[in-house]
């Protein structure tokens, strides 16, 4: 039985009052919801300290919005996966839609992966296509190819550690969900892929989904059986909303 994961994107959203006002207002309730379900909260990168204090004895946890593959260097900017260990950061969101539009690869996000998973945290790997690939007819090989640069890189025995969001592009920030059906059929074609080489690592594995989720469709979604959890972003800034969507898990 796979334990589902609700996980909170906050992008480049806050400041030190805000965020210490949100987790504060959700704390108590996402504390009673993490016995039932794996809660994890992403805050920009600053502010991970603050978090990590705050979330100290809590069964809430941390994770991070991306991570380099070197693990020091000459990146201006950057943040190697094996600093986040630091800060007790447990999960690592890679391959976010808006880093793959700004250039980020398959092959980046594979390195990424393994270099996070080298340091005994869980990737949580984003996959999805664009509307323009879905009217194309193209989503289900656009996903199996971000799936499979992964994969080769990292093994298919590294998947049944990770955790895989499908966030179709066409539905992230746009009020736009996938329907429970549709998500379901992703979802099931990326447990089936995976299956080919497989069975246990596809059994293992959690599949997120990841667009415009709210308070309103989320049990619909996670009712399905291939969803086996949400990655949220603008409903997570939200503190009744969010604890609503955690407390929507249904399994
Ligand atoms: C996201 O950024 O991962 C996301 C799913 O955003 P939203 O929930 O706002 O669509």
């Amino acid at each position: 039985m796979r334990r589902s994961l609700v996980a909170a994107n906050w992008k480049m959203n806050g400041s030190r009052e805000f965020i210490t006002e949100l987790l504060g207002a959700m704390l108590k309730r996402l504390d009673v919801a993490a016995t039932e379900t794996d809660i994890l909260v992403c805050p920009p990168a600053p502010y991970y300290d603050l978090c990590a204090g705050m979330l100290e004895g809590s069964a809430v946890k941390l994770g991070a919005q991306n991570a380099h593959e070197a693990q020091s260097g000459a990146f201006t900017g950057e943040i190697a996966a094996n600093m986040l260990t630091d800060f007790d950061v447990s999960m690592v969101i890679l391959g976010h839609s808006e880093r793959r539009s700004d250039g980020e690869t398959d092959e980046q996000v594979a390195h990424k992966c393994a270099a996070v998973l080298a340091q005994g945290m869980l990737p949580i790997v984003c996959v999805g296509e664009t509307l323009q690939e879905r009217e194309a007819g193209q989503a289900e090989s656009v996903v199996k190819r971000q799936l499979g640069a992964v994969l080769d890189h990292c093994g298919i025995e590294a998947l049944a550690e990770a955790v895989i969001a499908y966030e179709p592009v066409w539905a992230i920030g746009t009020g736009e969900t996938a329907t429970p059906e549709q998500a379901q059929q992703m979802h099931a074609f990326i447990r089936g892929t995976v299956a080919q080489q497989s069975g246990h690592s596809a059994a293992k594995m959690r599949i997120l989904y990841g667009g415009s989720v709210n308070a309103g469709n989320a049990a619909a979604l996670f009712a399905q059986e291939d969803i086996d959890g949400g990655l949220v972003g603008g409903a997570s800034l939200k503190p009744d909303e969010f604890i609503t969507i955690c407390e929507s898990v249904s399994k």
